[in-house]
């Protein structure tokens, strides 16, 4: 393949306003901004970038190096970038919200004094039912009961199933990298680097995603100039 003077002129220009808008994104990650800036290199200033067979993977990998653990850095970049939804911490772990259960009274006994605390049960919970929003699919509410409530929790479940199946949650991490890099290289990236990984039906560019579930009806940000990626193999 050769390269003409024209062509040279034409890449460098690329690079300068794709570092351009790199460097004033303010949406980026420092690290999301460091792979950027050398997957920008490698494809429109690295000398070798005419003569090498290694792919766009591999030398970015090379450019980033490894961490302190060995572990290479790109792959974990490329990964924190991979669109996806995450449920918030709270999910994880709760106490049950089921009717706090009064204690055995003997017939006579005295009454027991009255309760003072909130009137659930608060008993670490091991079921969990969650809610999801019918417009974003994400999760906005964890109902959680202990094993002695779990009628409640079959309750609450049928409830929210009545209300029928919400959309898949709208992503909420990532997606930063498709706003400069043509996506169909980068799915196959993420998929390579976050194994179960699934592209998101709302597209992987964080700008193409609806703030609140709706289409997006506002123009979207203008790209200038997409790199158009190799094909990755790694
Ligand atoms: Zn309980």
């Amino acid at each position: 393949m050769t390269h003409t003077p024209g062509q040279e002129f034409g890449n460098l220009q690329q690079y300068d306003d794709l570092c351009a808008r790199l460097y004033t994104d303010p949406d980026l990650e420092p690290g999301t901004r460091e792979l950027a800036l050398a997957m920008a290199w490698a494809q429109l200033r690295d000398p070798t970038r005419h003569t090498t067979n290694d792919s766009l993977m591999r030398r970015v990998g090379f450019l980033l190096g490894r961490d302190r653990m060995g572990r290479w850095r790109h792959s974990q970049l490329f990964a924190d970038d991979a669109p996806r939804y995450e449920p918030p911490r709270a999910v994880h772990s709760g106490s049950c919200v089921g009717p706090r259960v009064r204690p055995y009274r003997a017939r006579g006994a005295p009454p027991p004094p009255a309760p003072t605390g909130p009137l659930v049960c608060g008993d670490r919970a091991q079921i969990s039912v969650r809610e999801r929003s019918p417009v974003t699919g994400q999760i906005v509410k964890v109902h959680w009961y202990c094993r002695r409530h779990a009628k409640h929790a079959d309750t609450v479940r049928e409830h929210l199933a009545r209300a029928g199946e919400p959309p898949p949650p709208l992503p909420n991490k990532g997606g930063r990298l498709p706003r400069y890099f043509t996506p169909k290289g980068l799915a196959k990236i993420y998929a390579s680097v976050r194994p179960g990984w699934e592209p998101p039906i709302y597209g992987l560019c964080a700008d193409d995603w609806p703030s609140d579930g709706l289409p997006v009806l506002v123009p979207k940000r203008p790209r200038l100039s997409l790199v158009v990626m190799e094909a990755s193999d790694d």
